[in-house]
């Protein structure tokens, strides 16, 4: 785990120093104002034009406070961070000159004060978060992966997407969240139908579309507390076994981000 935090943490640095813009010391200042207000202030409408339309590309959880242990062991961080990078590259290639790779460090609760604080600082135009899925600790099972024990859960695969009606632009959010889901299932891809069933307890979320698997998460703080309009994609579970392998290769996360990218020239379109 040590040697796994280290390698993540050099991953980071590197990713610090390239030309991406990152969160920065003075945004924790910028959160703690964010946190004094009383709401969201909701910034007009922009139009899209792809160039100047700022997207911000958050990485889910931290180096410190990772998120969740895949089947093998791995960090859901560093599946985010290769993901989140991919999408952003793709996005930038296809003409969103102004998208952003959000990293942000410390500890969970006070990191998505942060990242909120980045994003509103920033004048974003739309806030996307890409985490990686697991399941409530009750329905783990376990198994001996590389003479460890380690934990898994088979029964259910695929993305999903979450968007808050606390967020000023929740229609905006919405209907990026379907042009996403949408363009997950043409690649072929299924989404996570589980979070609508009582196993899921305090997981458990409101379909809002049930063709394209987008869900309804009002609590969320980066999607409730961002003014801009913002959609959190879970790209797959990393605690099922086979689909942990598929987040790794190349080809499933080609035909996420593609799909991200799609989905962000139809939106612009729409604007
Ligand atoms: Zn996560």
């Amino acid at each position: 785990m040590g040697q796994l935090r280290s390698i993540i943490a050099g991953l980071v640095a590197s990713i610090l120093l390239s030309s991406f813009v990152l969160v920065e010391a003075g945004d924790a200042a910028a959160a703690a104002r964010e946190i004094a207000r009383p709401g969201p202030k909701p910034s007009p409408p922009a139009k899209c034009e792809a160039p100047k339309f700022r997207i911000v590309v958050d990485v889910g959880h931290t180096p410190d406070s990772y998120g969740a242990l895949s089947a093998r062991n791995d960090p859901e961080f560093g599946f985010n961070f290769r993901l989140a990078r991919l999408i952003a590259a793709k996005l930038k290639s296809e003409g969103f000159a102004a998208t952003r790779l959000l990293v942000t460090d410390g500890k969970a609760r006070p990191s998505l004060f942060k990242r909120v604080g980045a994003a509103n600082e920033g004048r974003a135009d739309l806030f996307l978060s890409v985490h990686h899925d697991s399941v409530p600790d009750k329905l783990l099972e376990t198994w001996e992966f590389d003479g460890a024990n380690s934990y898994f859960s088979d029964r259910f695969s695929g993305h999903s997407l979450f968007v808050s009606r606390q967020n000023p632009h929740f229609a905006a959010s919405l209907m990026l969240a379907r042009m996403i889901g949408r363009q997950l299932k043409e690649q072929g891809l299924h989404y996570a139908s589980q979070y609508t069933l009582p196993v899921m307890g305090r997981y458990r979320r409101q379909l809002l579309d049930k063709d394209v698997g987008v869900y309804r998460y009002d609590g969320l703080v980066v999607l409730s507390r961002t003014r801009s309009a913002a959609v959190l994609l879970e790209a797959g579970s990393i605690i099922n076994r086979d689909e942990e392998m598929e987040m790794n290769s190349p080809e499933r996360q080609e035909a996420v981000a593609g799909a991200v990218a799609g989905a962000l020239r139809e939106f612009c379109e729409k604007r």
